[in-house]
Formats: C-alpha cells, sequence, structure tokens
C-alpha cells in the first residue's frame, strides 16, 4: 500500500541529516554538560553551537535562546512566566480564540489564579481584528500572545503589525512560531516581538525538544527549579541529542526556506485547486489568500461528511491527514478555532487538514485528487444528511454509525 504522509502539522519525521548529527552524543559524547571535566566540556561545545543555529532561525544573539522541553512549555513558560513576573504590575492578559490548547488551557489557568484574559475573536476567514486588539489594551495589561501561524488553518497572523501595537503601548509580546517556524521567516530584528517559542518535532527535529527566543533584559519567572541551566531560567540536565538536532534542524530549514516555500506552496496549491475544481460542496477553511496562508496547510469541510469517517477511508489508501472533529474519541465538539471562525456546525465536523512537507511529491497530488473524489462520494450517500433540505448536526449516534460504517 502506497503511504502517503499529509499530516506534518500534527509531527514530522526527524530529518536524516538531523539523526546523523545527534547520533555521536547518544553513546560517545554522553558527559552531562555541566560537567568540568573533558566529558562535560565536549559536550557543551555542542550545545554552544546549537544556540548558535537556533539563534540564526531566530536572528537573534545566542544568549537569547532557551532550550526547554517542547513547544507546550515553551508557550506555558512564556505565559505563566510572564504572570508571575510581572504580576505586581497588572492582571490582564490579551489573547485569541484560536491559539493551540497549549496558550489556551495556559490562560484560563491563571484565570483560576485572579487573572483576567481577553480572547480576541476572529472574523470568518480566522484573521484577527487589530482595532478591537488595540482597544483591549488596559494599564493593567501585562502581556499580549498571538500565535505566529495557526496549526488547523494555517493563516499567518499580522506579528509585525501587532508588535508595534505593543510597543506603542509597552505591553510585552509572545508568540506561539510552532508552526510558523521553518516555514517563513521569523525575524526578531524585524518584528518588535519579546518571546517566541517553537518546537523541535514541528521542524524535523524529535520530539520532546523546543526553544524560546527571549529578549534580552525581559524579565520571567523561573519555569522549573532546580540546578542552574539556562542561565537560571530552566532547570534540568540538558538533552544534549535533541538540542545537537534541533539546531541541525533550524540550520537546515533556514537554509532550505525559500526553496522549500516554493516547492511545497506549488504542490498545496495544486491539492487546493484539485479538491475545488473537482469536488462539490467544498469549503476552504482559512483566509482565501494563499499569501495570507502558511504554504504547507490546506483546510478544507467535505460538507455532508464526518470527518473522521472521511480520515478512516483515506487510510485505507494509504493517506495520512486530520480532522477538526474528534467523534472516536468520544468528543462531538468540533474544533475551537472553525468554532471560533463561525464555521457551520455541519461543516466544523467535516473539516480535513492536509499540511504537507518538502517530502510530498506531485504523483502523490496526483494519487489524492484521483482517490478523493470516489471516497467523498461513497461517504455522502452513506451520510444521513446528504440529500436532506437543511441539514442538521450529526447526533452522537448518526455519527458513531457513519464512522463505523467505516470499518
Ligand atoms: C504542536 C504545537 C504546539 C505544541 O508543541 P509540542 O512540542 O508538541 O508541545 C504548540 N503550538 C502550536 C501552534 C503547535 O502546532
Amino acid at each position: 500500500m502506497k503511504k502517503i504522509y499529509m499530516d506534518n502539522n500534527a509531527t514530522t519525521a526527524v530529518k536524516p541529516e538531523v539523526l546523523e548529527a545527534m547520533l555521536p552524543y547518544f553513546c560517545e559524547q554522553f558527559g552531562n554538560p555541566s560537567s568540568v571535566h573533558w566529558a562535560g566540556r565536549m559536550v557543551g561545545g555542542a550545545i554552544e553551537k546549537a544556540r548558535e543555529q537556533v539563534a540564526r532561525l531566530f536572528n537573534c544573539s545566542a544568549a537569547e535562546v532557551i532550550f526547554n522541553s517542547c513547544g507546550s512549555e515553551g508557550d506555558n513558560h512564556a505565559i505563566k512566566g510572564t504572570a508571575d513576573a510581572l504580576k505586581h504590575k497588572g492582571n490582564h492578559i490579551i489573547t485569541t480564540s484560536v491559539e493551540h490548547p497549549a496558550v489556551l488551557e495556559t490562560c484560563e489557568a491563571l484565570e483560576k489564579d485572579g487573572f483576567e484574559v481577553t480572547y480576541l475573536k476572529v472574523d470568518h476567514n480566522g484573521m484577527l481584528d487589530l482595532a478591537e486588539l488595540e482597544a483591549a489594551i488596559t494599564d493593567k495589561t501585562i502581556l499580549i500572545s498571538v500565535m505566529w501561524a495557526n496549526n488547523e488553518t494555517g493563516n499567518i497572523f499580522p506579528i509585525e503589525e501587532i508588535g508595534e501595537i505593543a510597543k506603542k503601548h509597552k505591553v510585552r509580546f509572545h508568540t506561539d512560531a510552532v508552526q510558523a517556524a521553518g516555514k517563513i521567516a521569523i525575524d526578531v530584528r524585524k518584528v518588535n516581538v519579546d518571546m517566541v517559542v517553537i518546537s523541535g518535532h514541528k521542524i524535523g527535529a524529535p520530539k520532546g525538544i523546543g526553544a524560546m527566543y527571549l529578549r534580552r533584559g525581559t524579565k520571567i519567572s523561573r519555569f522549573m527549579h532546580g540546578g542552574h541551566q539556562e542561565r537560571n531560567r530552566r532547570a534540568g540536565t540538558h538533552n544534549v541529542p535533541s538540542i545537537v538536532g534541533l539546531g541541525a534542524a533550524c540550520d537546515i530549514a533556514l537554509k532550505n526556506m525559500d526553496k522549500d516555500y516554493a516547492y511545497v506552496r506549488h504542490l498545496r496549491d495544486k491539492l487546493e485547486a484539485g479538491i475545488l475544481s473537482t469536488i462539490s460542496d467544498v469549503k476552504l477553511n482559512g483566509h482565501p489568500d494563499a499569501n495570507l496562508r502558511l504554504p504547507n496547510t490546506l483546510n478544507v469541510s467535505f460538507n455532508y461528511i464526518e470527518g473522521e469517517s472521511l480520515l478512516l477511508f483515506f487510510d485505507m489508501k494509504g493517506i495520512a491527514a486530520s480532522s477538526g472533529s474528534a467523534c472516536t474519541s468520544g468528543s462531538l465538539e468540533p474544533s475551537h478555532v472553525m468554532g471560533a471562525m463561525g464555521v457551520d456546525i455541519v461543516l466544523a465536523h467535516s473539516s480535513t487538514r492536509f499540511s504537507l512537507s518538502a517530502d510530498n511529491t506531485d504523483e502523490e497530488i496526483d494519487y489524492i485528487l484521483q482517490e478523493l473524489p470516489p471516497i467523498v462520494q461513497k461517504l455522502r450517500e452513506m451520510s444521513p444528511l446528504y440529500g436532506r433540505d437543511n441539514p442538521t448536526p450529526l447526533s452522537c449516534d448518526e455519527c458513531r454509525m457513519v464512522t463505523k460504517a467505516c470499518g
């Protein structure tokens, strides 16, 4: 069976060059970088080299990079660390309703601790109203947190403009750049931003490693207590192989960025145009202007079909994609991102995300465009919604039935 992987916003394969760079740091160069002896010194150099490589992706200085365990940790650290460090100044945080759970749930946890959070709405294209953002700022606002690009739709937010608003009002600005990293430039010299979070496994490094850009002079509370690693900001013996891997992945991403952008965008645009022109009742989720979306992401709703059943049919054809609903996991809640965009609940349930990488090929796109229409047709014929004049959302039982019917 063919195996086509189009779920790169969920995770990516480790790049062979990344793995190769990591290998010496398991058995040979195994020292603890905090040790003074030769074994420690050998490894300390590798970490500082990786820090330089990550710094080049951010275009910051190496001293402004903190290694951590993942994107979720970076988001938690940026937000909770700021809340704690600046609580004497205010208790108000501004974020958006379409953030990753690592941001949303951190903000919700802070609300329980007495912080106030404004969750900015988005329009039907998934975009923010910057006037609304600016109007939400009060003298109690200590943090603005807006993602660089959205993981579900690929929408790119106007980080430069938001940075200017933050600067004008002297409010700290954090951005979750986990999806933007490696796909578009995340240059902290070009935009005014104080904290930028990235994750290794979304850019060809292993899972369980991440980094944060922390602008020089930004006060933030420690995330983990213990040893003095990472200039006292994040305790814990360094994950040396993964840090080396993250450095290598950043290096490769930076070198290939323009080339990969053009290639992946060509594939995505071909898939997008093919789906929209050959299948009826399909809706694009995200900004219609492809320049305002990541080059690799396509999110579409196939009306009348439950997303999970589509994924099961895809899987039988070797195609790995993801959906905005999670019937099979027991939750009938459609994605909060689709909800925030005001996507009709039936369409939200049928949303499907293809997230490509430079490993995908034209032949794979052709294969999907050939396999997809009959699958959609078959599922529509099975759907209790298809052909009804006023489709109502699937009931729990209907949803299970459609899903089970897929075997
Ligand atoms: C994947 C992802 C995260 C979480 O990163 P982990 O390393 O898996 O913790 C955070 N934000 C966005 C936008 C993501 O896509």
